[in-house]
């Protein structure tokens, strides 16, 4: 089976690290000619839409039900989502979409704070029900939004997301020209490869600074903003890539721009990471974020 670049399109790969998960061992890749990290598993669109639905929120939070953890988790990151965006300038959202939108966290934030129309698209039965408990529109794939006649958004989010979707490129290229205004504020935020584990069953990429630049690029967009941090998990360590991005006004050179060194960065990465938990273990990791008792919905 050839493996192919999500980014560079090339089909010349090396190994790179792996996963042991679910008593299998997964394979991450390394692009030869770009330098991506990229799954080498296979897996077939109607396998990841059904995992999605049913069994990855089980997977991940240890339960089929909405966990309490995760939900403090994903509301204390949109809290900290939109004062970012806001401190970036972006002052007005009308509307606002987020897919992957788990248990509504980040859009119910965004109707609250910019008086914003939102609709979230959550593969997962039992997030997606959660979500209507809170009077979020909500659809079930992207595959039904296409079927929808909506108009374009604003404010378009991905949070952790991007590393699932098996054709990044193409997708995001995909979000701008048909849904995204065209000055429209696009938000991402993935797991940094060279700070975070990054690995996971459902994580098809494992993207560096550098790579979700090009990503963007390739896709159309402009950025405007990037924050390396770990909020809400670490006051120190790097875990994550929040970027700000907008249409770009000029088509974007197809050349990928090659990243060099990567095994070395990620060892040099991760080496960083263990000195930091050993010498200041409580600013490496934070304990977890609580959900208020009187919270509102
Ligand atoms: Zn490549």
């Amino acid at each position: 089976m050839t493996q192919t670049c999500p980014l560079c399109r090339s089909d010349q790969s090396q190994p790179f690290e792996s996963l042991k998960a679910e008593g299998r061992t997964i394979e991450y890749r390394l692009c030869s000619r770009c330098g991506m990290v990229f799954q080498g598993e296979d897996w077939k669109k109607a396998d990841l839409d059904q995992f999605y639905a049913n069994d990855y929120r089980k997977l991940v939070e240890g339960e089929d039900q909405v966990s309490d953890k995760n939900r403090a988790i994903e509301e204390t990151r949109a809290r900290l989502l939109v004062s970012w965006l806001k401190a970036q300038g972006v002052q007005t959202v009308r509307r606002h979409m987020d897919i992957g939108a788990s248990t509504g966290a980040l859009i119910n934030r965004s109707r609250r704070e910019f008086g914003a129309q939102v609709l979230g698209v959550e593969l997962s039965n039992s997030h997606r029900a959660f979500a209507e408990t809170r009077g979020l529109r909500m659809l079930p794939s992207l595959d039904v939004l296409e079927t929808q006649s909506e108009q374009r958004f604003d404010l378009i989010s991905l949070i952790h997301v991007l590393e699932h979707l098996p054709e990044p490129v193409q997708t995001l290229s995909h979000l701008r020209e048909r849904w995204l205004t065209s000055d429209g504020a696009f938000l991402l935020e993935v797991p940094n490869l060279y700070a975070h584990n990054s690995y996971e069953i459902a994580h098809l990429h494992a993207f560096s600074r550098h790579t979700l630049l090009e990503t963007l690029r390739l896709a159309g967009y402009r950025v405007d903003a990037l924050h390396v941090h770990g909020q809400p998990r670490s006051n120190v360590l790097g875990l994550y890539i929040t970027v700000l991005a907008r249409p770009a006004t000029a088509p974007a050179n197809q050349t990928v721009q090659p990243e060099g060194s990567v095994r070395l960065k990620r060892r040099l990465g991760m080496t960083k990471r263990r000195l930091l938990e050993r010498l200041m273990p409580g600013q490496a990791w934070l304990p977890f974020p609580t959900l208020p008792n009187n919270e509102e919905k």
